[in-house]
């Protein structure tokens, strides 16, 4: 029987099973394809590269935070388009879409918790809502946070992870910059430690503030981290060459901007050691007397 006589007597083909959406994952570095289990087991790190997956802002709170320890903050803090900004899409559907696709109201994700029993302040930042775009109200939390851990007198962490200043809020977006500096500054003269981690990509106005004032500055491997991106450096310079390491986590520690690079499956580790060794109670330790 061909084809032809069999849709005509109504018989069915044998609809071909489909590999379910999302039990494979293929690394974007080297084109390698794992077994979705097998990268969560790996901390969504290549098995074949080591390339580092991106992450959602929950992952990052589960895998650096002790086990339930996290108690979620100003969930509902949510941008309220103050300048009814509009470019080929209206900013409120942008916000509609990214609250959607994220499950979160703003581009951070901010919450206490404690990391290997030291309680710690923690801001995750996300690049499914509006590229992790720092925002007014992603400032607002921020800015709550960092006064959480001071009355709690918590170690404030924050993993970065943004585009920069969003430009739908303009001002809005920009004072955030020196918002978020002059609360860190008071987080500061309370003593307390601060430790940023950069992730891919972490650029513009994020670099430009909180990325780069922390006491402890992280970076995960190959992350890109600058202040404009690639095409406007290229653009400004009138090349289209760049180093390739150029803006590479790697190239920017060589030039002093980060402290140390560390796998993701090692943050909580090394964190949890730094905390331990400069504030063990969430108060920096006094350097020893001098003889
Ligand atoms: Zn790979």
């Amino acid at each position: 029987m061909n084809w032809l006589e069999r849709m005509k007597s109504g018989l069915k083909t044998r609809i071909k099973r489909e590999i379910p959406q999302g039990i494979w994952q293929q690394c974007t570095h080297c084109g390698h394809s794992t077994y979705t289990m097998a990268l969560e087991r790996n901390y969504w790190i290549c098995p074949e590269c080591t390339g580092h997956y991106p992450i959602s802002s929950r992952q990052y709170a589960s895998l650096l935070l002790d086990e339930d320890s996290f108690a979620e903050m100003d969930a509902t803090v949510t941008s309220s388009d103050p300048l009814r900004f509009r470019d080929t899409k209206r900013y409120s559907e942008r916000l509609r879409a990214a609250r959607r696709l994220s499950g979160l109201n703003e581009a951070i994700l901010t919450g206490i918790g404690t990391m290997g029993g030291h309680p710690v302040a923690l801001g995750v930042m996300d690049t499914r809502f509006i590229m992790g775009s720092l925002g007014s109200a992603t400032g607002e939390k921020i800015v709550r946070l960092i006064d959480r851990a001071r009355v709690d007198r918590r170690c404030l962490l924050l993993v970065c992870q943004s585009g920069g200043a969003r430009m739908m809020e303009s001002a809005f977006s920009l004072m955030q910059m020196a918002k978020i500096s002059a609360k860190l500054r008071q987080l500061a003269e309370d003593r307390l430690l601060y430790i940023t981690v950069l992730t891919d990509p972490t650029y513009g106005g994020v670099t430009a503030s909180f990325g780069m004032l922390g006491d402890i500055i992280l970076a995960e491997p190959r992350a890109r981290v600058g202040f404009a991106g690639q095409n406007v450096i290229k653009q400004f310079l009138g090349t289209d060459e760049l180093p390739e390491d150029f803006q590479i986590a790697e190239s920017v520690l060589q030039h002093g901007f980060v402290d140390r690079i560390v796998s993701r499956d090692q943050l909580a580790v090394e964190i949890v050691r730094l905390i331990a060794l400069l504030a063990p109670d969430g108060n920096p330790q006094e350097p020893p007397a001098a003889p």
